[in-house]
C-alpha cells in the first residue's frame, strides 16, 4: 500500500484564496516541492513530516471535518509529487470533493474534483507544463515581473471559466496588491483573490 509524505492536516477551517474562497474545508499539505520560488510563504520541508497511507489519512481528515463539510484543499510543496489513485480514490469514497493546488509542473495522476493551477515561469520555466489543457481556475501570484502581457498569455495558454489574480504578500506588499488591482481593472476575465487566511489570521 503507498505511503504519503505528509506535511500536515489541519481543520475545520476556510478556503482562503480562489473561486472556493470562504468554503469549509480542512488541508491536506504534503511535503516536498520540485520549485523553489523565492518568495515562497509555504514550509513543505521533509522535516517533521510524516509517512502515512490513504487509510491514516482519511481517518484524520474524517475526524478534522467535524462540521462534515467533505471538502479537502490537497496542496504541499506540490501536490502532484504524490498524488496517485489509491489516495484519490479513498478520499472519493469517503464522501470528500478534492480541491487540489498545483505549481502546474505536472498534471493530476489521478482526478481531482478542482484543479488551481499557479504557475511560477519568472523562476521556473517548467512551470508552464500543462499549458492547452483545461484548469478548473489560474491563480497568478503578482509580483513586479507580472504585467498585463503576462495575464494575456496566461489566457491564451490555459483555457478556463477563472482566472484569479493575487498579489504576492511576502515580497513588496502593499504595492503588489495596488499593482494586482489595476491589472484586473485592466483585465476584466480577471478576479482578484486575497489570502483571506492571512488577513482573518486563521490557519
Ligand atoms: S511552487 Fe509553491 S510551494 Fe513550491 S516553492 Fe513555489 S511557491 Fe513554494
Amino acid at each position: 500500500m503507498p505511503r504519503y509524505l505528509v506535511k500536515e492536516m489541519f481543520g475545520p477551517t476556510l478556503q482562503g484564496e480562489g473561486a472556493h474562497a470562504g468554503r469549509p474545508c480542512v488541508f491536506l499539505r504534503f511535503a516536498a516541492c520540485n520549485l523553489a520560488c523565492t518568495w515562497c510563504d509555504t514550509d513543505f520541508a521533509a522535516e517533521g513530516a510524516v509517512k502515512l497511507d490513504a487509510a491514516d489519512i482519511v481517518a484524520r481528515l474524517l475526524e478534522l471535518d467535524v462540521h462534515q463539510a467533505r471538502m479537502v484543499v490537497v496542496t504541499g510543496g506540490e501536490p502532484t509529487l504524490q498524488w496517485d489513485a489509491p489516495l484519490a480514490e479513498a478520499l472519493r469514497a469517503a464522501g470528500f470533493r478534492t480541491h487540489m493546488e498545483s505549481n502546474g509542473t505536472h498534471a493530476p495522476a489521478a482526478p481531482v474534483d478542482w484543479l488551481t493551477v499557479s504557475p511560477k515561469p519568472q523562476f521556473h520555466t517548467g512551470s508552464l507544463a500543462l499549458v492547452g489543457q483545461p484548469v478548473s481556475e489560474l491563480k497568478v501570484v503578482v509580483d513586479d515581473t507580472v504585467d498585463e502581457a503576462t495575464l494575456a498569455g496566461y489566457e491564451a495558454r490555459y483555457p478556463s471559466e477563472h482566472y484569479f489574480a493575487q498579489p504576492c504578500m511576502t515580497a513588496a506588499y502593499p504595492a503588489s496588491l495596488a499593482r494586482t488591482i489595476a491589472l484586473v481593472q485592466a483585465r476584466p476575465r480577471w478576479r482578484l483573490s486575497l489570502q483571506l487566511h492571512k488577513i482573518l489570521e486563521i490557519p
